[in-house]
């Protein structure tokens, strides 16, 4: 266990079509009361105990963490758990304001995800009429502030962005920044995702080889999400994250904590663990930790391994809710 993901809120300012549909997501639908929220001080309670079982890497996410309000403080607080790697993953729109606070406030890195560089395919994908110039801002502005290495993440749909694919690649590469390809997944049960829709990575890395040539670079780390590649001339890296087409859960070091503060094994978790009902019940800090070593020990989760076509139909937490 070394990744603890924490989603802030199951907001979000973005309607992107695979993962907050607005069929779904729309003005009717019941977002979490605050009161079921977990506090800053409970995220950052939980957050110690889980550093203290061998957690290295926090990383906050949602919905969008950046719609939490001051989520400064909060990073404020988990920066204070010590040596330990400290990022969010946002969709940038609130980036180029805050940027430099969070910063301040002792974030070590930002994820930005951003699936077009082709601004009539971004509106639609997001579904918001967003507007790409003002995600390449906020990376600007993140990078201005030291948030580097930047990563950009880019889902890819087949019949959607395929076309984005090397012009992501051409725009980033030189910039330090990381783009990395995601395969689209089925996580929830509200995208109508099918296999059609999945890019393989393989797939992905030949289009971008093609144009600009790569080979393949080790893992930074064992259990390392992305497989790794740089550009032969030296001027950079991407990363594909291959989660459908080359499952990596026998490496899973990861854990998330969702908005209310439910522990969830797996992405593709159906059930968590009510932490919060321990904690709003004054349990001590000891009983939590041995009850979250003990779901870790016990953890079979492999769901991207025995994912068929039909396995989307098993009732799945959405992605908002458990954090992306
Ligand atoms: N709102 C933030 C953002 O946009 O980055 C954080 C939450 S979002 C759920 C985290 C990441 O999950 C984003 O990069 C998003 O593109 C990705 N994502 C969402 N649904 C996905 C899906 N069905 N397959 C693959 N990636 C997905």
């Amino acid at each position: 266990m070394r990744d603890l993901r924490i989603s802030v809120t199951d907001r979000c300012n973005f309607r992107c079509v695979y993962c907050m549909p607005k069929e779904v997501y729309d003005a009717d639908h019941e977002f979490l009361p605050r009161s079921d929220l977990l506090t800053f001080e409970e995220i950052t309670r939980v957050a110690r105990i889980f550093v203290a079982h061998g957690v290295t890497k926090l990383r906050l996410t949602g919905g969008e963490p950046l719609l939490r309000r001051n989520i400064e403080r909060l990073v404020e607080m988990l920066a204070r758990l010590g040596d330990i790697d400290l990022t969010l993953t946002t969709n940038g729109s609130l980036l180029g304001r805050k940027a430099r606070s969070l910063r301040d406030a002792g974030l070590t890195r930002v994820t930005v995800s951003l699936d077009s560089l082709d601004d009539t395919t971004f509106r639609a994908l997001n579904d918001v009429d967003f507007p790409v110039a003002k995600v390449l801002e906020g990376i600007d502005a993140a990078a201005a502030a030291g948030l580097s290495p930047i990563k950009v993440n880019m889902v890819v749909k087949r019949g959607t962005n395929e076309s984005s694919i090397v012009p992501m690649a051409r725009h980033f590469k030189g910039s330090g920044h990381i783009v990395r390809y995601i395969e689209y997944m089925d996580v929830g049960a509200t995208n109508g995702w099918r296999l059609d829709d999945v890019v393989p990575a393989g797939e992905i890395v030949r289009a971008i080889d093609a144009e600009l040539p790569l080979e393949s670079v080790d893992p930074n780390y064992a259990g390392e999400v992305a497989t790794r590649w740089r550009y032969r001339d030296g001027s950079g890296e991407i990363g594909v994250i291959a989660s459908v087409t080359q499952a990596f859960c026998r490496d899973c070091t990861r854990v998330r904590l969702s908005t209310d503060g439910k522990l969830y094994t797996c992405l593709f978790a159906t059930d968590g663990y009510d932490l919060r009902a321990l904690l709003r019940e004054g349990t001590d800090d000891a009983p939590i930790g041995n009850a979250i070593a003990a779901i870790w020990g016990q953890r079979a989760d492999r769901y991207s391994e025995i994912r068929t076509a039909n396995t989307p139909r098993i009732p799945k937490i959405e992605m908002s809710y458990i954090g992306g």
